[in-house]
């Protein structure tokens, strides 16, 4: 069965204090998930380390512990920022890439995101990988076009076996990122049938059908329950909607 995910990007926000207290909030409140199903906590890289004891100790509740951002490199004089290995000593399962925060204000180009691909691919990391199309490429109707340059420009030289087990992508129109505007049921469906389609011709079926594709942009409680009862909608990345117990676990109880 494939798997379902609600996973929370912290950003730039919360305290040691608040992040660890938001973790135990909602597993307290978190029925024992599905085999299937699972939640992931994004933090900034400076708790991670603060969150492991608590995470550890949640290892029967299928949450677990993810990073914004990785370097590609193994170390080195790069100055402020977190190697793969590094991740990894803190207990980091998950690492986002190319979330549309990172390719705007940090100027991430696609072949950079490729080298990190790699780079969490080759250390067993499993890859929560961004992709999504800014209001102007939405308007002119490229979208699908914009989205299935990315993934092939970053991610779908990884092989079969490494996508089945290692991927999962997240749709996230950047329209729709912190705006409060979502894309509608047909908007979201249609994106994700696309890209599955382009995992189809690129895999095969059987790897089309296991890997999940999340939606994000202004997810909420109000509207995650449609968005994740669309086909090819396996659950979602969520960050405003994540920085509280109260509004996240309605967005959690609504996968399927
Ligand atoms: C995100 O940052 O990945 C995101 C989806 O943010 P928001 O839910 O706040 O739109």
């Amino acid at each position: 069965m494939r798997k379902k995910m609600v996973a929370a990007n912290w950003k730039m926000n919360l305290s040691m204090a608040d992040a660890k207290q938001l973790v135990l909030d909602v597993a307290a409140r978190l029925p024992l998930l599905q085999e299937h199903q699972e939640v992931v906590f994004c933090s900034p890289a400076v708790f991670l380390h603060g969150l492991k004891p608590v995470m550890d100790d949640l290892a029967d509740k299928a949450v677990s512990l993810g990073a914004q951002n990785c370097h590609p490199k193994a170390s080195g004089a790069f100055t402020g920022e977190t190697s793969i290995g590094m991740l990894d000593e803190a207990g980091v399962v998950y690492v986002l890439v190319g979330h549309s925060e990172r390719r705007q204000y940090f100027g991430e180009s696609n072949a950079f995101l490729k080298e990190k691909v790699d780079a969490l691919i080759a250390a067993g990391k499993r890859v929560i990988f961004c992709c999504g199309e800014p209001l102007d490429v939405r308007e002119s109707g490229n979208q699908n076009e914009y989205v299935k340059q990315q993934l092939l420009d970053s991610l779908l030289h990884v092989s079969a076996e490494q996508m089945e087990q290692q991927v999962v992508i997240a749709y996230e129109p950047i329209w729709a990122i912190g705006t409060g505007l979502t894309a509608s049921t047909d908007q979201a469906q249609t994106m994700h049938a696309d890209i599955r389609a382009l995992l189809l011709a690129t895999y095969g079926a059987d790897v089309a059908n296991s890997v999940a594709i999340l939606y994000g942009g202004s997810c909420n409680d109000q509207n995650a329950v449609e968005l994740f009862a669309c086909a090819d909608v396996d659950g979602g990345l969520i960050g405003g909607a994540a920085l509280k117990a109260e509004t996240f676990l309605p967005i959690v109880f609504a996968m399927s």
